[in-house]
């Protein structure tokens, strides 16, 4: 297939949409539906990440990390604005039990969430005494525990962030949002990125981004991760942000290489790569949302995409 004769431009795209690719058919071919295309639905940042869906109000939040905004896209209307600047540079999103936002901050190295009336409460921003480098990505476990990243993009250039010193090592932090105390999950991987529980939250998978650029997958022991194990080599790409689905399936955003590698790569849980989703910039971050949580939304690059995929996010809530 070519992925040179897609047309991303908003003109006519002959289906079934070639930028969706089956490597797998028994595996693959039944989450591709024949009459849905990928859509570009917005377009004009410098860097998108961190999509999360809200199904009670049909919007989708995303950050523009260098322009410093969280961007709300409505599902209603189809427009896309600014829904909170300056956002500290935010990145990484997600949605606690209670379904507040809870973002990752690269200028003020921190955890956050939102409440139901818009303030703003500081989860985490130091351990040992010591600044976090700049949070990345996260997500809630149904123990209410948030599990983050902190990698330090953020704090490498001023590009995104504030350029400043290390003061801890790149690790994954549990944290307990009741105690406010946070525990040391994962302190040996380069630069820890995107990360996600399987639908049964007996694995954690998490993204490195630095050297080498494997998706890992850890067993979850309580509040501990046990045997972690390569789960997916990128190489010559790169994953960021990963999500699976409810049958296990781990949707990883790829990029970095070019032409029939950047994009989605969609991961069997035995590790396999059953098939692709091929777009025309570098990919960030994805997530499920809809109402029939089966629509995918990717951040890439300057721009934000969909697709309409037969599976289903195992997002909560
Ligand atoms: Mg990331």
């Amino acid at each position: 297939m070519s992925t040179d004769t897609r047309p991303w431009d908003g003109s006519i795209v002959r289906y079934p949409d070639p930028a969706i690719q089956v490597l797998d058919e028994d595996r693959f071919g039944s989450f591709k539906i024949g009459n849905a295309a990928v859509e570009r639905l917005w377009t004009g940042a410098r860097w998108t990440e961190g999509p999360v869906y809200f199904g009670d109000g049909r919007y989708l939040l995303f950050s523009d990390i260098p322009n410093n905004r969280i961007m709300r896209w409505d599902e209603t209307t189809g427009q896309t604005s600014v829904f909170r600047q300056p956002a500290n540079n935010s990145n990484g999103h997600t949605r606690d039990r209670q379904g507040r936002l809870v973002s990752c901050e690269h200028f003020t190295r921190r955890v956050t969430r939102t409440e139901h009336d818009g303030t703003i409460t500081i989860l985490f921003d130091q351990f040992d005494g010591k600044r976090l480098n700049a949070p990345n990505d996260v997500v809630v476990h149904s123990d209410e525990s948030i599990w983050f990243t902190d990698p330090g993009y953020g704090i490498l250039l001023n590009y995104e962030g504030q350029k400043s010193d290390f003061e801890l090592p790149t690790r994954v932090y549990r944290l307990d949002p009741a105690s406010g105390e946070a525990e040391v999950v994962v302190e040996d991987m380069h630069r820890p990125n995107g990360l996600c529980f399987s639908p049964d939250e007996s694995l954690l998978y998490v993204s490195d981004t630095g050297d080498p650029r494997n998706i890992m997958v850890f067993d979850v022991a309580g509040t501990a991760l046990q045997n972690g194990r390569v789960f997916a080599e990128m190489d010559p790409g790169g994953a960021d942000g990963i999500r699976c689905d409810i049958h296990g399936n781990l949707w990883s955003s790829a990029g970095w290489v070019g032409a029939g590698y950047d994009g989605v790569h969609c991961f069997a849980p035995d590790g396999d790569l059953i098939g692709k989703i091929h777009l025309p910039e570098t990919i960030s971050n994805l997530c499920f949302g809809g109402a029939m949580k089966n629509r995918l939304f990717i951040t890439g690059s300057q721009s934000l995409y969909a697709v309409y995929l037969e599976t289903q996010g195992d997002q909560k809530p």
